[in-house]
């Protein structure tokens, strides 16, 4: 599963409708203090399911919105798109037919957020199931935060495990146990 392209309007700092092609080998953002690389990342983190506001260094969800500045008015709505290359098929059953997919997130302030894979409604818990399968998601540890390495050091043992988990592919297992048991 590879990211092949993110697209971003209204996210942040991102106002204006934002294409980045990603193309094969290593990519680096680079730009002066503020321009937004971190944004970048969050919005990576967002459209594959981010629910933790603070995980986007926000007090609320809509802070992900474009809030004005002085010469621009806020906008209303955020969405971020992220195309994934399917050519080894890892998507859930109904999604597999495509070579390409298509997650998109988009927040509407007092509306909260909706999702859609290749143009379907889909619940934020399948794109998270979508990507926890693929060994990768929101919390993946492929994603490092400002001061992730020091919490890292110093996490519990049960925090510790959730990694290793997240690592081998199986929290999307670890929730659908989760989900039966409740049933
Ligand atoms: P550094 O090199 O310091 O890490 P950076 O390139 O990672 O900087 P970011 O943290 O991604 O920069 O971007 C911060 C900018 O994004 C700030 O100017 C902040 O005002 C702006 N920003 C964040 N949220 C919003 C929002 N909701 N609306 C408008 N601007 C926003
Ligand atoms: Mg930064």
């Amino acid at each position: 599963m590879r990211f092949t392209r993110l697209r971003l309007n209204g996210f942040k700092s991102f106002v204006d409708p934002t294409d980045l092609v990603i193309a094969d080998g290593l990519t680096g953002v680079v730009g002066p203090n503020g321009c937004g690389k971190s944004n970048l990342l969050e919005a990576l983190r967002w459209v594959m399911g981010e629910n933790r506001p603070t995980a986007m260094r926000g007090g609320g969800m809509e802070d992900v919105i474009f809030a004005g500045t002085s010469t621009r008015s806020a906008r209303n709505f955020a969405e971020v798109s992220l195309q994934i290359d399917n050519a080894d098929r890892l998507a859930p059953a109904g999604f597999n037919d495509s070579d390409m997919l298509d997650v998109i997130r988009r927040i509407t302030r007092d509306a909260g957020s909706a999702y859609k894979l290749n143009g379907k409604d889909v619940r934020a818990r399948d794109v998270q199931m979508l990507f926890a399968d693929a060994s990768t998601g929101a919390t993946s540890p492929a994603l490092v935060r400002q001061g992730q390495i020091s919490e890292l050091i110093n996490a519990k043992p049960r925090a510790r495990r959730r990694i290793l988990e997240d690592a081998a592919g199986i929290a999307g297992l670890y929730q659908r146990r989760h989900e039966a048991e409740l049933r």
